[in-house]
């Protein structure tokens, strides 16, 4: 699975490496506290640094998409019924995507590089399918007061990142030792 490096540019965004759509659906973060899709100009850097440079973004669509990544990914982890609309949009979104193959150069030798039509909300519509099909449960952290979700891609995992698991710890601690 692909890992995005958080820059120092970057350390506002709630970046976690995960797959595009499950970082989608963290951009509304405490159940809306933060929405980090709400500023176009903050939502455009979020989409470069999750899905690349060179990508249509269109913000409303991503935050109308993130709605729908939201609803399938409650439904799924509660075992109820997928909303209808919801998967509606996904597909409209990720039939618009298209893998290709390009042929990279260096001197003599030659690679192949897999490259992506379609826009950004194409890439995240992509993601949420396969996330929501994949081998791995979304989980949601259980770091104090977090709200992030994440694909537990290992049975133990209980935190979307590591400052979580020492937030976790230190509480445990300091109710010890009251
Ligand atoms: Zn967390």
């Amino acid at each position: 699975m692909a890992r995005v490096t958080v820059t120092r540019m970057n350390e506002d965004l709630p970046l976690l490496g995960e797959p595009s759509a499950i970082e989608l659906a963290n951009t509304w973060y405490g159940e809306g506290a933060h929405d980090f899709l709400a500023d176009p100009e903050v939502a455009r850097r979020w989409a470069t640094c999750v899905l690349g440079e060179g990508l249509e973004i269109d913000v409303a669509d991503l935050r109308a998409l993130r709605g729908a990544v939201r609803r399938l990914i409650a439904s799924q982890m509660s075992g109820s019924a997928f909303d209808p609309a919801a998967t509606a949009l996904v597909n409209a979104h990720a039939a618009h995507a298209c893998a290709h193959l390009s042929l990279v150069i260096e001197g003599a030798s030659a690679s192949s590089r897999v490259g992506y039509r379609g826009g950004a909300a194409a890439r995240l519509a992509t993601s949420c399918i396969e996330v929501l099909t994949g081998p791995d449960p979304i989980r949601r952290c259980e770091g104090p007061g977090c709200t992030m979700f994440f694909v537990q891609d290992h049975g133990r995992r209980r935190f979307c990142h590591d400052g979580c698991s020492h937030r976790a710890r230190q509480r445990r601690y300091s109710r010890s030792r009251r």
